[in-house]
């Protein structure tokens, strides 16, 4: 073990090592798979490397998160949120920026949205005061929302998190709605097909 170690150390010192460290800081990506991708990207001409660092920089500095919502957007404000075309009254409440994406492709929603930035996950240390709580409070009297729609993914995180939105909304006396099951348990909404989450977003029932 410490004589592989040492092999690992010898052999990815510096830029390696650093690229290496780096990408295996991203969600999802073990050292192997970091690994991986490093050589790959070694493999890569000057111009596609470019490429690739230029993207990460102009969404660093061109993009930030919408001041009402918290999708992502170019100005203070995302193109939903500056659409009136939208129904103030419907709010979609999401995980993630990319389930705005699943849910707009199904058609059946014109309401406005609100990006939660995570899901309650105490193994992750994550509770409601690092997710967007506070805000989506803030939002639901100045907008006369009316119906609450918890779109928080079908896994165990989601359901935590749509749980207790729900018992945290109830008193205030808005209608809460959880989307139908029958999407893939476990899964995220981005995986659904456009056809199965526009029925369980129809399908939504009240939460009691
Ligand atoms: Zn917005």
């Amino acid at each position: 073990m410490a004589a592989s170690a040492v092999c690992w150390v010898e052999v990815y010192a510096g830029p390696v090592q650093d690229l290496i460290d780096e990408l295996g800081r991203m969600p999802g990506v073990g050292p192997k798979s970091a690994q991986r991708i490093a050589f790959h990207l070694l493999k890569l001409s000057r111009d596609d490397a470019v490429r690739l660092a230029t993207a990460i920089v102009e969404v660093k500095d061109k993009v930030a998160f919408c001041e009402r919502c918290w999708n992502v957007a170019e100005g203070p404000r995302c193109g939903i949120c500056l659409d009136d075309r939208r129904d103030a009254h419907l709010l979609c409440v999401v995980e993630e920026p990319r389930d705005i994406v699943a849910v707009e492709k199904t058609h059946e929603f014109r309401g406005r949205y609100h990006v939660l930035q995570g899901a309650i996950s105490p193994i992750e240390g994550i509770g409601p005061d690092q997710l967007k709580v506070k805000e989506l409070l803030g939002r639901l009297e100045p907008e006369g929302v009316t119906e609450v729609i918890l779109c928080t993914n079908p896994n165990i995180e989601g359901e935590a998190t749509a749980m207790y939105l729900a018992r945290l909304l109830k008193p205030l006396g808005i209608k809460i709605t959880r989307i139908a099951s029958g999407l893939p348990v476990g899964g995220d909404l981005e995986y659904a097909d456009e056809l199965t989450l526009g029925r369980a977003l129809e399908g939504r029932r009240e939460v009691d």
